[in-house]
């Protein structure tokens, strides 16, 4: 082994990444930086780098993604109790409950360990019920395991696809519907590079060479774009280049049979605005000047994704034989983009009530679109269904007044508990929304395990089609050739991908 000069570990560089936070909170940071650093003494990871090392890390994509002092410090904190031999009153005393409680809660999460299939799918239960409870748990988890991700190469190759395959099938979707496009890049792109490295290199060599061509055309596009807007008196804005991710690329080119040439947003512009107003006007200058490609304007704005995600995209004609995404979002939106739940979590951790409110509305829109995928109507029946009377009535100022700090314990409840988390024998989780039934959860594995549905096991026990399953159930179809979908099913079905099939296996046999 070579030994290379280790990186060093300074509190300045953490600092640096807290411009959000106050000089009480740096201090606090500081607290715990020392705090850690003295517990930790003397123990090494197996990149033989100090174990401080790792959670000084974790606590950097922590403020990274500006998060308050008590997730900072958290982060430099979260390994203590499971290994050092700190007591958690200690915790207590010098740091206070809400630390101590996220602490926890990230050590309930770490002890999991996924060795074989029983175990595999308790602490996916678990963990899906642990971090319902307070979403910041998630989130240090996140950035704990990114950072474990970033040294895997010091792991037997074993544990790297283990690690990799957890991060595939777990980490990086829960990433992706927190919205939080930052962390989720990073996780795929790594898990992938260990699980597939020869698909990896050859997606990364693709990419490369695409990005050499789009950018000339990127630039000097850039640069029209900007002369056309000022033109129109539009100077409130700015511009970047986004490249999209390794893993995705992969996904996208193995579903598409076209090859690499007809996957236009590999490379695309994206341009920030000051207003939900101008973004339209951004669009309609850029469709006034240059031919869009017949459907792709994909208006993200007016029908955000259900993770949240909004922003206009549109791919254009540039001229000169080069075509171009575009996309078009607001600041605000942006940072919703990158940092989804994160930029709605206050880094004060006392909230004033205009941030309330912002995250109040966050929810809420996570709610209403959490549903599935659902048409529009299918979405506002399930809505008005299962949503409760207090959260329609949410938004009202004197509501918010009230107990905004309540409501927003209460919305975190709900947003998770809009959706089950379920198993399959084998420990895949299947997630479906708030009150399915087994007839949805077999639709969701195959159309033909749904349509050949006779009966159900949950947790080892037979159980009536109608039962509504709950999180951590472990479901088993029973199918049977002969067997096949009655009317009645539509009304124990809430999928629209359940209702669909139902629907066209009726019809076809009458
Ligand atoms: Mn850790």
């Amino acid at each position: 082994m070579t030994s290379l000069p280790k990186k060093e570990i300074k509190l300045e560089d953490l600092l640096n990444e807290m411009k959000h936070i106050d000089s009480d909170g740096k201090r606090f940071v500081t607290k715990a930086f020392n705090f850690a650093q003295k517990a930790h003494e003397g123990q090494f990871r197996q990149s033989g780098d100090p174990y401080f090392s790792h959670v000084f890390e974790t606590a950097r994509i922590l403020a990274e993604i500006k998060m308050g002092p008590n997730v900072i410090a958290s982060g430099l904190l979260h390994d203590v109790l499971e290994d050092t031999d700190t007591d958690p009153e200690e915790i207590r005393k010098e740091f206070g409950e809400d630390v101590l409680f996220l602490i926890q809660g990230v050590t309930k999460l770490g002890k999991l360990k996924y060795r074989g299939l029983k175990r595999h799918t308790e602490s996916l239960r678990k963990f899906f019920i642990a971090t319902s409870k307070d979403v910041r748990v998630l989130i240090i988890r996140l950035a704990d395991r990114l950072h474990n991700m970033e040294t895997l190469e010091y792991l037997p190759r074993e544990k790297q696809i283990r690690k990799s395959t957890e991060v595939l099938e777990i980490f990086a979707p829960l990433a992706y519907r927190l919205g939080m496009r930052f962390i989720h890049k990073k996780l795929e792109d790594t898990a992938f590079s260990y699980i597939q490295p020869e698909e990896y290199e050859k997606t990364k060599q693709l990419l490369r060479q695409r990005k050499k061509a789009d950018m000339k055309f990127l630039e000097k596009f850039d640069r029209s774009l900007k002369k056309a807007l000022a033109k129109e008196g539009m100077t409130k804005f700015s511009t970047s280049f986004r490249i999209k991710g390794l893993y995705s690329l992969y996904k996208k080119l193995k579903r598409k049979e076209d090859g690499v040439e007809k996957i236009h947003d590999i490379t695309a512009l994206r341009i920030v605005t000051n207003s939900v107003a101008d973004c339209y006007k951004v669009l309609g200058i850029i469709h006034s000047i240059w031919k869009p490609l017949p459907g792709r304007l994909k208006d993200y704005i007016a029908l955000p994704k259900p993770n949240g995600y909004q922003s206009i995209h549109t791919t254009i004609f540039t001229g000169d034989g080069g075509i171009i995404e575009i996309q078009i979002r607001t600041q605000e939106m942006h940072n919703t983009a990158e940092m989804g739940i994160a930029s709605h979590i206050s880094y004060k951790e006392r909230k004033v009530s205009g941030e309330i409110l912002s995250q109040i509305i966050w929810f809420k829109n996570i709610l209403s679109r959490s549903t599935g995928q659902n048409t529009d109507i299918d979405r506002r029946k399930t809505q008005r269904d299962s949503t409760p009377d207090w959260i329609k009535n949410l938004g009202e100022e004197s509501e918010v007044k009230k107990d905004g700090q309540q409501l927003i314990e209460d919305l975190k409840k709900d947003f998770f508990g809009h959706r089950v988390f379920v198993f399959t024998p084998s420990g895949d989780v299947i997630d479906l929304p708030f009150e399915a039934s087994p007839i949805d959860f077999a639709y969701a594995i195959h159309s033909y395990i749904g349509n050949h549905l006779t009966g159900a096991k949950i947790n080892g026990k037979l159980a009536s089609l109608d039962t509504r399953l709950k999180n951590g159930d472990i479901v088993e179809i029973v199918t049977k050739k002969t067997a096949g979908p009655t009317r009645k099913w539509l009304d124990l079905v809430k999928t629209s991908e359940a209702k669909r099939n139902i629907r066209a296996k009726l019809k076809l046999d009458q």
